[in-house]
């Protein structure tokens, strides 16, 4: 079976297609700058890359240049389009209707258009893309893999807030969670690679990247988990404040007259490690930085180390302890100054990084020593092979 999996933003389409029968990722590439001047299409397939540039004024002509592209002569991977056997979406918001990925129907797209209320940004280009290639491949199955949909197990006393309880019957105000195809992959890998049961193991998968966040997993299922009712909560991000005190909010609108958009923009892009150095979203721009001095790229890191760490023992205390610590991610593969300054102080715990074993990026890797009670692993995480698996199950029992 052929999947391909699309993931689609307000302006831009990743693909990659999947041969499940032996998981071999055929091709992959990503469409830049859909709708503006300058955008793009990067084909990678058999270890070549190419790169068109033409209009590309929206998702529909973006799909079809992706279907050309996969069946070309010189760089296609396939002779037509009809070998494609099911298409595979990443969808940020499934909000409570979705506790497991499913098969788009016309009832599952009038949900989807419901929970986009809650992820304004995200769920719109979603659905766009999905249209896209229903309208492009009619007749070839679609399935919807939430970013949200692993954490529906958490119980109430993890997801409710201290709030009106009207607000969560009427107006579903609650934590949610996201990375949740992450969080799933990279605990089904860890078990794997430990040769222990996810049933028997309580996990802390630490996704650390641009947007980070991590979860409780107790025994395959999610406990807990620090972003809450949008991707906005949590530990400090690129550009994400993460938690603060939402009395906050109030006082900055007021003072600098700003509106909600206004707030939004400063929360979301104006903060986090950026908002604090002044320097970078970049944790390699910030390491860098630090090193020549700079006390202000120090604090933000400073504060990110300090924040995850005090996530990993709150999340220890809510599982009742912990088994295995992962890291996972573009920081949390590859950072290793993060991970050895994350992990400083979790002695306590049982958890002991090896600095020799720690030395390692983008493998899994067990980088704790051999007396830490706490086993900690470096394992790079597949989102995009987790929503092609999904698809194909889901396929494979219509
Ligand atoms: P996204 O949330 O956009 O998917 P990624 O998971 O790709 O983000 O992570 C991007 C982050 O990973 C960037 O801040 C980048 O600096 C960081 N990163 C990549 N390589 C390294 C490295 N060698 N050391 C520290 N951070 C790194």
């Amino acid at each position: 079976m052929i999947v391909l999996v699309v993931n689609c933003g307000s302006s831009s389409l990743k693909y990659q297609l999947v041969n499940m029968d032996n998981e071999e990722v055929m091709a992959k590439g990503l469409v830049e700058k859909i709708g503006l001047p300058d955008s793009q299409l990067t084909h990678k397939w058999n270890g070549q890359k190419k790169e068109i540039k033409q209009s590309i004024p929206d998702h529909k002509v973006a799909v079809k240049l992706v279907l050309d592209i996969l069946t070309d002569a010189e760089c296609g991977v396939i002779k037509s389009m009809d070998a494609i056997d099911a298409v595979g979406h990443r969808v940020v918001h499934g909000g409570e209707e979705f506790a497991a990925s499913t098969l788009i129907t016309d009832e599952v797209m009038k949900a989807l258009e419901k929970c986009s209320a809650m992820a304004p940004l995200h769920n719109p280009p979603n659905i766009i893309g999905i249209n896209a290639c229903k309208a492009i491949m009619p007749g070839v199955p679609q399935v919807g893999v939430f970013d949200t949909a692993f954490h529906q197990t958490m119980p109430a006393k993890a997801f409710m807030y201290g709030l009106p309880y009207e607000l969560y019957t009427e107006d579903h105000i609650r934590r949610y969670g996201f990375h949740g195809t992450s969080h799933r992959y990279v605990a089904g890998e860890v078990a794997k690679v430990m040769g222990v049961p996810v049933e028997k193991l309580r996990i802390i998968n630490c996704h650390l990247g641009n947007g980070s966040s991590l979860a409780a997993i107790k025994y395959g299922k999610c406990v807990d988990t620090t972003m809450g009712f949008t991707p906005l909560a949590g530990v400090l991000m690129g550009t994400r404040c993460g938690d603060i005190d939402p009395a906050i909010v109030l006082n900055v609108m007021d003072n600098h007259n700003l509106s909600t958009k206004e707030m939004d923009t400063l929360m979301n892009k104006k903060s986090g490690v950026l908002g604090i150095s002044g320097v970078s979203s970049d944790f390699r721009d910030l390491g860098e930085a630090a090193k020549e001095g700079n006390e202000r790229a120090q604090l933000a890191l400073d504060m990110f180390h300090y924040q995850v760490r005090k996530e990993i023992g709150a999340f220890a205390a809510a599982m009742g302890g912990v088994d295995v610590i992962t890291f996972t991610a573009g920081v949390g593969e590859n950072g290793i100054e993060d991970r050895a300054a994350i992990a400083e102080g979790l002695e306590y715990l049982g958890a002991k990084l090896d600095p020799q074993r720690n030395d390692v990026r983008g493998k899994d890797a067990l980088i704790s020593t051999d007396d830490s009670t706490v086993k900690m692993y470096v394992i790079p995480t597949n989102e995009e092979i987790m929503i092609a698996r999904d698809t194909k199950e889901i396929v494979s029992k219509q």
